[in-house]
């Protein structure tokens, strides 16, 4: 019926990567969407006459952000209404179009006053990029692996604890990134996953052994792989060696090539096929000029340059002002094919989070997508087939 069913809209591209394992790289390739899902992608030119001709570039997936603490200005865990807007309304400039919130270590009054805050943002939010639910990293995390996060705030993940947790993020709280190895932890690992909540193994200082005791209680994501955890040693395979070669486990991965080197990237991508998700970890500074910012109401600075990277004033790396799409392009400058890099910011993390209709572009899913140019740098961007970037472009 597809051919005689009316379309909304017919893209013809140059490229394109749907982003469905083992799909690669099509060239050239067309997408019909019908009623905001996508009807058909297939290689070749499109069945009819194209609505949209994208004679250069590549067609992908919108990409999925599990880690976005702010941008442009605003710090989520803290902004209103107009910030949330702002941000959800942007951030699709820069290829994103589903992304998590995230509540860096708080004081535990706080961080419920969060989620409860976010709870009723979330349905008066106007069209942009898809809020998906809240990831709050933290305050269950090591003091010896605090990043930035105010050691203060962090505590065991007691039950009242995670109880508290889950009731104030009711039906927002959909991931959280803890230490397994505090006291408590795997029986909230265990209570969380009942909960229908991700859990992610992060500013940590397990061993290796520690990790997979985690993933037996149901966690399945290591947050930012690195980066604020103990490092792999061949003796001790530490977090990123558990992460790396646990089946049950996809790791976060900050690819602005400043938190992690283009080598232990692709080391990643080379050890742990279509378990990398890339994330940004983005802070409030990011997509703005240098200056002083917050990230979790603490003082950050961003220095002038490019790839630069927020800091705290002892130095300690601070989020990042990192670009999905450059996080893309920065995969595949560092040797990860374009498909894997795409799917690694798109389907990987969609599913991860069970969002089996979002970051692909196959029938059924929802028609979120980004023409990226040559050079991988978002020039358009469709939700549910809706042009939102630039918000009047004609092509
Ligand atoms: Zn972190």
């Amino acid at each position: 019926m597809a051919d005689t069913a009316p379309s909304d809209l017919v893209v013809a591209a140059a490229r394109l990567v749907r982003a469905t394992p083992g799909a690669g790289v099509l060239s050239p390739g067309y997408v019909v969407v019908s009623g905001g899902r996508v009807a058909e992608a297939g290689p070749g030119p499109p069945p009819r006459p194209a609505d949209v001709e994208l004679s250069r570039g590549v067609l992908v997936p919108g990409f999925v952000d599990l880690q976005v603490n702010g941008y442009y200005g605003e710090e989520l865990a803290t902004a209103g209404p107009a910030g949330w807007a702002a941000v959800a309304g942007r951030l699709p400039e820069t290829g994103t179009t589903a992304f998590l919130p995230t509540f860096i270590t708080a004081p535990a009054g706080r961080l419920a006053a969060a989620l409860r805050a976010a709870a009723t943002l979330l349905p008066g939010l106007p069209r942009g990029a898809r809020v998906l639910g809240v990831h709050a990293e933290g305050p269950f995390i090591s003091p010896l692996r605090t990043g930035a996060h105010n050691a203060a705030w962090i505590t065991d993940p007691e039950p009242a604890a995670i109880d508290e947790l889950l009731r104030a993020g009711s039906g927002v709280l959909r991931l959280v990134t803890l230490a397994p190895e505090r006291d408590g932890a795997i029986a909230a690992i265990t209570r969380l996953t009942e909960a229908k909540v991700l859990v992610s193994v992060g500013h940590t200082d397990a061993t290796a052994a520690q990790v997979a005791a985690a993933a037996d209680a149901g966690a399945r994501m290591v947050t930012h792989l690195y980066n604020a955890q103990r490092p792999m040693h061949h003796r001790e395979p530490g977090v990123p060696g558990q992460a790396l070669t646990d089946p049950r486990l996809t790791s976060g991965l900050i690819a602005d090539l400043r938190h992690v080197s283009a080598p232990m990237c692709r080391l990643a991508f080379a050890a742990a096929p279509g378990r990398i998700c890339l994330v940004t970890d983005a802070a409030a500074c990011a997509g703005m000029p240098p200056g002083r910012y917050l990230l979790g109401g603490q003082p950050v600075t961003l220095p002038d340059g490019d790839r630069a990277a927020p800091v705290r004033r002892d130095g300690t790396l601070a989020g990042s002002a990192l670009r999905m799409d450059a996080a893309v392009a920065n995969m595949v400058a560092a040797g990860v094919g374009l498909a894997d890099a795409v799917a690694a910011a798109s389907r990987v993390p969609a599913d991860l989070i069970g969002r089996a209709d979002l970051g692909r572009i196959a029938p059924g899913a929802a028609a979120d997508l980004v023409w990226l140019d040559d050079g991988l740098r978002a020039q358009a961007t469709w939700v549910d087939g809706d042009l939102v970037y630039p918000p009047d472009a004609a092509h």
